[in-house]
Order: C-alpha cells, then structure tokens, then sequence
C-alpha cells in the first residue's frame, strides 16, 4: 500500500493522518513480523516523542479499520501485518526458533474436514503452529 493509499483509507474512515501514524505504518511493511515493541524500537531515532503505548493504541484503531492484523508466535506479544499481505501460517521452530511463512491454502485439506466434521471454521493465520526446522533436522525429543 502507498503512503497516499493509507492516508485515503484513514481519512476515509474520520481518522487523523499523524505523522506517527504513518511512521508506524511505515515500519509494518518494512519488518518481518514486527511487535509493538519492535516496531517502537525502529522509529524511536526517527520519532523521539513515539511511546510504546502509541504504538499499541495506533495498532489497535488501525485493526479495527481492518488495515492490519495481529498473529501469535511464542508467548511474547502478537505480531502485526498489514491485511494487504497475502494470509500465511507461522510455522515456528521448537528448537532454533525460526519462523518460516506458508501460504493459508497449506491447511486447506485440515480446515476443510474440520469444518466438514464439526462446524468449527478455522483461523490457520492466527497462532503459529509449532515443529522442528529443516535446519534444525527430525522431530524427536
Ligand atoms: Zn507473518
Ligand atoms: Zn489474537
Ligand atoms: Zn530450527
């Protein structure tokens, strides 16, 4: 998304355009798969006056204006996407803890049957599913 794009969609919605705003916006597409934290980290040069609750309050309004998206890895704070991004499950390594992205359409054959069987429509994109890395070798103990 461009900068302007943003902008029409924030305005679009009765929200102010910031300068924070956009710095934040900014840094979602620029990191891998930023936290609060993260994000605050990276723009703390650039915006001196950003606190780490802006971060958080600004992730909030700008997922309820559905431009991002949170998911779980690990048990540290959730990660943020801009929904732009083509939906992915997390597979997070036990050992090494590389995340390695696979496309949602890996989980069709599980999602499909469970809802089949059960009603139960699942979100793969949410919490990252767990394993051992090609790196890391076999699963085992
Ligand atoms: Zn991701
Ligand atoms: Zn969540
Ligand atoms: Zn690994």
């Amino acid at each position: 998304m461009t900068d302007e794009a943003w902008r029409d969609q924030l305005r679009s919605r009765g929200q102010r355009v910031t300068p924070q705003r956009e710095a934040i916006l900014r840094a979602l597409s620029a990191l891998p798969h930023p936290t609060p934290e993260s994000i605050h980290a990276a723009l703390v040069a650039e915006e001196p006056g950003l606190s780490l609750s802006t971060v958080y309050r600004t992730l909030a309004v700008l997922q309820e204006l559905e431009i991002v998206s949170h998911a779980h890895i690990g048990s540290g704070p959730p990660v943020y996407h801009l929904v732009e991004r083509p939906p992915h499950i997390h597979l997070s390594c036990l050992r090494c803890g590389a995340v390695v992205s696979v496309p949602v359409e890996s989980a069709a054959g599980f999602t499909r049957d469970v809802a089949a069987s059960t009603g139960f429509r699942i979100d793969a994109t949410h919490s990252a599913i767990y394993g051992v890395c090609a790196g890391c070798g076999t699963i085992g103990p």
